[in-house]
């Protein structure tokens, strides 16, 4: 059954003894609270706080971000009030309890529901991005327990779970947990689909992982042979859910996804990267336009690594990423390796309890206008502004300017600047005169020309991506129809 000490055992840092105090107030607590409840599966409530906090601690979370996980429930479904909470465990931990009960209180149905939920999400997030990490966590369990749960409701909770909570946790780097919340809720929402990869991966998986000990064994003694230190070198298997999402984008041809099983190199340095990398292709032929540098370019969520992809001999190919231990660290756990609670113990404020983590994307998510009963609209253009896949792309200079997938010229005027999107006449990407309509890719340079009697038009409304060039333009549109009905009339 539970055991508290399962959940030390999962932090990666040795909890100090007041820690280990801590959490073990809040286990006996949420335990008595709970006493006699049953989840749909029979089992002991407690059962569901419990893995909640397992999870937060695997995650590498603060103490306190661990207890407020096993009281998250107590509000809400047991005896114990907000004063119990404030005088056993004090106003930051009740900060954290109340923040999750909030976020499930939903008033609205349907697609409102469903801004209500994101628009509380963005809240509690700029205040306390705990707040979101225990709601996650709290619901990867409620995922691996859907079975037991009435059918129309577990596949609208399996649904929200794909479209907010994994974007979310992907876009707070934490790769690890969103790969968990996309399998878990993937065959409630796809089963036939679910069943399909299972089957492409048990009859592919066995070659590819023998095809990959052959390179590793190889790439050891390469590594050797050149004094490279490594700490390891494994295979990762690809989640079911994003093998699923790539097949798509490929006419679900299985030949051309490289990385169903991508070989792991992780070295102690940058520069060892590299070294790796030069190692990699004097041994084995790369495939063209496969080598992506996320070192000097990271993703937008953070991610960093390089990743190349490698011709292994009798028409077999695979995929290596090489990264730092900190940069898999990073991938695997995202915001929450900056909670740790060694780095958190000191300097702590009562206002912002321990949140020093500020994201400028966050503050913008909470000041993304809503225009009530348009809820659609509002979906949209946050998946285009940030759940998106991003491209980067730089001007002449060499600045970065970050996009969504499928941004043209026009998108890329705009962020640079109004005046230059009022204006664009033309674009030269890597160095060729280009339609301003053609949709850039990762790493183009783009070059764009202005002429001052140029001016936006109605059709460039269907080839822009970003809600600033949209917004621009209709502002545009709009001034001048205006201007011109003035003008009809003699004004
Ligand atoms: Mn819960």
């Amino acid at each position: 059954m539970t055991n508290v000490k399962d959940i030390f055992d999962l932090m990666p840092n040795k909890p100090t003894k007041k820690d280990e105090e801590l959490i073990k107030k809040a286990y006996s607590v949420a335990f008595s609270a709970h006493e006699g409840q049953k989840r749909n599966s029979g089992e002991p409530y407690f059962v569901h706080p419990f893995e909640t906090a397992k999870t937060l601690a695997s995650l590498g979370m603060d103490t306190e971000t661990i207890a407020a996980g096993l009281l998250h429930d107590t509000i809400e479904d047991t005896k114990i009030t907000e004063e119990d909470i404030r005088k056993d465990f004090g106003d930051d931990i009740l900060f954290l309890v109340k923040g999750v009960t909030k976020l499930s209180t939903l008033k609205y149905s349907g697609y409102e529901r469903h801004v209500e939920s994101l628009r509380k999400f963005f809240m509690a997030m700029a205040n306390d991005l705990r707040v979101v990490i225990i709601k996650l966590a709290d619901r990867l369990h409620n995922l691996k327990t859907l079975e037991f749960v009435r059918e129309d409701k577990r596949r609208r909770i399996a649904l929200e779970s794909i479209s907010v909570y994994a974007p979310l946790a992907n876009r707070l780097g934490m790769g690890k947990l969103k790969g968990e919340i996309e399998d878990a809720a993937f065959p409630y929402v796809y089963p036939k689909e679910y069943t399909e990869m299972e089957e492409i991966l048990r009859e592919n998986k066995g070659l590819c992982e023998k095809n990959l000990f052959e390179v590793s064994d190889r790439l050891k003694k390469e590594l050797e042979k050149n004094k490279i230190k490594f700490t390891e070198i494994d295979q990762r298997v690809k989640h079911k859910y994003s093998l699923y999402k790539k097949l798509l984008k490929y006419d679900m041809d299985i030949n051309k996804v490289y990385d169903m099983v991508a070989l792991r190199v992780v070295v102690d340095s940058v520069e060892d990267c590299y070294r790796v990398l030069g190692i990699i292709h004097s041994v084995w032929t790369p495939l063209i336009g496969r080598i992506k540098d996320y070192i000097a370019l990271p993703k937008t969520n953070g991610y960093q690594s390089i990743h190349t992809t490698v011709f292994t001999g009798s028409g077999a190919v695979a995929e290596i990423q090489i990264k730092t231990k900190e940069m898999h660290n990073e991938a695997t756990y995202g915001v929450a390796a900056h909670f740790a609670y060694k780095e958190r113990s000191k300097n702590k404020k009562k206002k912002d309890g321990g949140n020093k983590l500020k994201f400028q994307w966050i503050e913008d998510l909470k000041n993304l206008q809503y225009s009530p009963g348009q809820p659609k609209k509002f979906i949209e253009r946050l998946h285009t502004d940030f759940f998106s896949d991003r491209i980067f792309v730089f001007t002449p200079k060499g600045d970065v300017v970050d996009l969504p997938e499928d941004s043209t010229p026009i998108d890329f005027a705009y962020a640079i600047h109004s005046d230059i999107g009022n204006h664009t006449a033309g674009a030269k990407i890597n160095d060729k005169m280009s339609q301003i309509f053609s949709k850039l890719k990762n790493g183009d340079i783009v070059n764009i020309i202005i002429n001052k009697k140029s001016n936006p038009s109605n059709k460039w409304l269907n080839y822009v991506k970003t809600t600033m060039a949209r917004k621009h333009i209709k502002h545009y549109l709009e001034k001048n129809t205006l201007l011109n009905k003035l003008k009809s009339f003699g004004v």
